[in-house]
């Protein structure tokens, strides 16, 4: 630490992130798609957008807002988009609770929601799940506190019905519900329609894992329009041009690509289940997990141990090492040929 860093960040404890490699290795470790993007992105990176880089990209982000807005069947004016839903998500837990504000999230989540909360001087209150690791929606419940939920949580991948999700945002009226939906994409029932029925609810979405574009850093917000003109008013106030036009172009032309989406969701959704049938048959304990990865534990070899010796055999997944989850893996879905490898590791591991 330098002699000139404020003191309001001396104790701030960062994000950490999943490693990213230069190596060959199998990459279950960061849920990033193991497709590539749709070829659509391709064509729309063409050598004139790139000679238009000496301009700006547009501030209002109209082209991207449109086709999100198309997708979702709201207004653009109901659409705020981030460089990943991780700015989404810090300008949300800004504006909405910064400074001396409430918010309170499930104590296992995901690992940001806190660092947020403390870089923003927001007063946080983290709610232990059931034993099974699912969220309680009582807790929840005409709580008169802002709420962050990942729905599917992460790193267990379970979810929230629809009708508690529902719940909570009505019995909560004057605070904002933001539903963290990075994943939703492989598990079904947003509770995205019901923005247009409440005005406290911002539902954040990311291109990082069903839309194959992590790299690109692009993710949205959808909510009332009020709503997302705060969230504008915030953007800016810090960082107008917070998208690159590269960024725009490609996600734009993502989002409308259903076709390429739905195979490549449902390939990664028909893995995910073999692959739990497949480590529980090997005594593995799962969760359900409706995300694009799995949680995982096993009562023969300690989750440090068995991620130390799949790293040895050059395959990266992600181990926590915080109470209460320090016995889990999350193991992101990657292909069905490297779901495939990792399980015939496992097993070699476990039998050995
Ligand atoms: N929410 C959850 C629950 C996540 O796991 C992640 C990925 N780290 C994000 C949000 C942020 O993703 P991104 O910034 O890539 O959109």
């Amino acid at each position: 630490m330098s002699r000139f860093l404020s003191e309001n960040y001396e104790k701030l404890v960062p994000y950490t992130p999943g490693e990213q490699v230069n190596e060959k290795v199998i990459k279950l470790n960061t849920n990033e798609s193991p497709f590539p993007p749709s070829p659509k992105v391709k064509e729309v990176l063409s050598e004139s957008v790139i000679d238009k880089l000496n301009l700006y990209s547009d501030p209002e982000l109209k082209e991207l807002r449109i086709a999100i807005a198309e997708q979702f069947g709201v207004t653009p004016d109901m659409v705020f988009c981030g460089n990943g839903s991780d700015d989404v998500l810090a300008f949300a837990i800004m504006g909405f609770c910064g400074r001396g504000g409430e918010l309170c999230c499930p104590e296992i989540s995901y690992g940001f929601y806190p660092v947020y909360a403390d870089i923003f001087g927001v007063e946080l209150e983290q709610i232990p799940l059931k034993d099974d690791f699912s969220i309680d929606a009582n807790d929840y419940i005409s709580k008169n506190k802002n709420i962050v939920i990942a729905n599917p949580n992460a790193p267990t991948g379970l979810t929230l019905t629809f009708n508690e999700v529902e719940k909570i945002v009505a019995s909560n009226p004057d605070n904002i519900v933001i539903m963290d939906e990075a994943y939703m994409a492989f598990c079904g029932k947003s509770c995205m329609e019901l923005v247009k029925k409440y005005d406290n609810l911002l539902v954040t979405r990311t291109f990082s894992k069903s839309h194959s574009l992590a790299g690109l850093r692009v993710g949205f917000g959808i909510g009332s329009k009020e709503i997302i003109d705060d969230l504008n008013k915030l953007k800016y106030s810090f960082n107008p041009y917070n998208l690159n036009t590269l960024s725009i172009k490609a996600a734009a032309a993502a989002i409308a690509d259903n076709e390429y989406y739905d195979d490549k969701i449902a390939q990664i959704v028909e893995t995910r289940e073999k692959t739990i049938a497949d480590l529980r048959a090997l005594g593995f304990n799962c969760t359900d997990s409706k995300a694009n990865f799995i949680f995982a534990s096993s009562d023969k070899i300690s989750a440090a141990e068995l991620a130390a010796q799949l790293r040895q055999k050059g395959i990266l997944i992600r181990y926590f090492n915080k109470p209460k989850i320090d016995n889990y893996l999350r193991i992101t879905v990657g292909s069905a040929e490297d779901m495939q490898t990792l399980v015939d590791s496992i097993k070699e591991i476990t039998e050995k």
